[in-house]
């Protein structure tokens, strides 16, 4: 997944998202911020300053840990890594691969 969004300033998008708690987030290689994020029980999710609009931005994405509970039944709740999306962000800044990918563009079920 390409980052085709056009790169701005300042963060744009919805109140959900926010400073990231603790961890180094590297910053984006196009607009050149560190992302806010947005980690709730059904999904999580980066914004930065590459976006549309509001509700159309780039993102980078970590399973949510009700996709794990569901695929495991509840039984291997430690395959949740709850520093995964920070991972998977720093990893595409330095690479560009994206090793979540939005539910909509998955096969597996995951989200
Ligand atoms: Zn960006």
């Amino acid at each position: 997944m390409h980052n085709e969004y056009e790169a701005h300033p300042y963060h744009f998008c919805i109140d959900e998202y926010s400073e990231p708690d603790s961890g180094d987030w590297l910053v984006c290689p196009k607009c050149g911020l560190t992302p806010k994020v947005w980690v709730f029980d059904n999904g999580r999710s980066t914004a930065c300053g590459c976006w549309r609009n509001e509700y159309d931005h780039f993102s980078i994405h970590a399973e949510s840990i009700l996709s794990v509970h569901k695929r495991t039944d509840g039984k291997k709740m430690t395959e949740y890594d709850s520093d995964e999306l920070r991972k998977n962000w720093n990893h595409w800044c330095q690479t560009g691969e994206v090793l979540f990918e939005n539910a909509g563009n998955r096969t597996d079920g995951r989200w």
